[in-house]
């Protein structure tokens, strides 16, 4: 199908597409299947309106996309940032499908968004916002359809108004409709901690295969929210060293070491990076070609591209972030051949795995130890590693596309056996 004739179609959902064509002419998918696994299933759009703090009325686009049910309830993140569009969304929920398949959850893949600057809002602002989105929204997902999960914009705290939006829609506490809630309202212990933990998980391990200890390591990380954040924490607390952190002002470099405790309280306080004075100050774009063992990009897609993608740095690049990677960078990266990278859809998956797990904990009413809940993630971070170094081995093709045909693969063979409907 030509892509251009697509509601879906830009830059993002492209990518992501060609990332699905290598992964599917590696396994010679047949083209009955190809399509209908590559494309979305189907998509909301709806309009916001929100009475905003001055009185005034503001209306915002948001978006649902699920792209495959046929594993599984759909799940994926909600989004708000301002430049969030359909096709971004779309490739989001195309990755999520891959994800949940490659790591083994009962899920199909799904995403969210709004267009909206959510740092400029008040709290009433925002609150009013996420009710009204998931109002629109909940006619679309339900804990047996869709469930939604924070991503880049949203918390905790907006994922406790969506709930008891939802809750107060079918007329009782329903806990399993969203992940990432607040523990009080059947959040799972160690789901805030979770990307970040898988992150660095995964980033120990192929440190360890390559034989670079903790004490050895230095550590970049691009996006200072949630995901950068918690990893930066974990690679600090196994002994790495954090030389630069940034957002979405700018960052700092120290080779000395960021103190991350620091930065974090800064950010709490001044809900940015900028004025921090706990290094020498860098752009985004400097960041990101600073020498250091681990560069993280945990912030948003296609900053790693073809102008800067052969002035990398790094031993180990861990995509923390979705898409951040470009194709033409990642055919630079195949080339160098010094650069371990660990792909997105393995690399960030311990988030959708303790979302996973929140679920499971919501619908049987019975909660877990945080220990519980690590040994558990560890154990599938570790069988979805094995699993995709194996596939590398056996296809000799890049870590990316032995992740995507595993992820794939599951789904393809899912809707070949059930039949054209899902
Ligand atoms: P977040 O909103 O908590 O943090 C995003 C960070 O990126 C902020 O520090 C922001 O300032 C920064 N940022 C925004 N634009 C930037 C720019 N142009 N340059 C540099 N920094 C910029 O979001 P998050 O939940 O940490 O998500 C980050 C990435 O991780 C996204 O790609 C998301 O899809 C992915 N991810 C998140 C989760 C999760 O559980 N939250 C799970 C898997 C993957």
């Amino acid at each position: 199908m030509a892509l251009t004739h697509s509601v879906y179609d830009s830059p993002v959902f492209r990518q992501a597409c060609t990332q699905f064509d290598f992964a599917a002419d590696i396994i010679g998918m047949e083209a009955g299947v190809r399509v209908r696994t590559k494309l979305p299933r189907r998509c909301l759009v709806v309009n916001l309106p929100v009475r905003m703090d001055n009185g005034k009325v503001e209306t915002f686009e948001g978006y649902r996309v699920q792209h495959n049910l046929s594993t599984g309830p759909a799940k994926g993140g909600i989004r708000f940032h301002q430049d969030v569009t359909l096709g971004e969304v779309a490739a989001l929920a195309m990755w999520m499908s891959w994800k949940c398949s490659l790591v083994g959850l009962p899920y199909g893949g799904a995403k969210g968004g709004v267009i909206v600057n959510a740092r400029d809002m008040s709290t009433g602002e925002l609150e009013r916002l996420s009710r009204r989105y998931m109002q629109e929204i909940a006619p679309f997902i339900g804990p047996n359809i869709d469930i939604p999960a924070p991503d880049v914009g949203t918390n905790e705290q907006v994922m406790a108004w969506m709930m008891d939006t939802y809750s107060n829609h079918v007329g009782h506490f329903d806990p399993g409709v969203i992940t990432g809630k607040p523990i009080a309202l059947g959040g799972s212990l160690g789901r805030k901690e979770a990307t970040g933990e898988g992150v660095a998980y995964f980033t120990k391990a192929y440190l360890t295969d390559l034989g670079i200890k903790a004490g050895d390591t230095t550590v970049v990380i691009q996006g200072f929210g949630n995901v950068g954040s918690e990893t930066a924490m974990a690679l600090q607390a196994w002994g790495a060293k954090v030389v630069g952190i940034s957002d979405f002002t700018g960052g700092v470099s120290n080779p000395k070491g960021v103190d991350i405790q620091d930065a974090i309280a800064y950010v709490a306080k001044n809900r940015s990076l900028e004025g921090y004075t706990g290094g020498d100050t860098v752009t985004n774009e400097q960041l990101l070609e600073l020498p250091c063992t681990v560069l993280i990009p945990a912030a948003l897609e296609r900053v790693i591209t073809e102008k800067n993608a052969g002035k990398l740095k790094c031993r180990v690049l861990a995509e923390g972030a979705n898409g951040p990677t470009t194709n033409e960078a990642d055919k630079i990266i195949e080339q160098r051949g010094d650069i371990e990278l660990i792909p997105d859809v393995l690399c960030n998956s311990g988030g959708v795995i303790v979302s996973y797990f929140e679920w499971l904990q919501n619908l049987q009413n019975y909660y877990w130890e945080k220990d519980e809940v690590f040994a558990r993630l560890h154990k599938m971070l570790a069988k979805a590693k094995a699993n995709v170094d194996a596939t590398k081995a056996k296809y000799r093709c890049s870590r990316r596309t032995a992740a995507l045909v595993l992820g794939i693969s599951r789904v393809a063979e899912a809707k070949a056996k059930r039949g054209l409907f899902p």
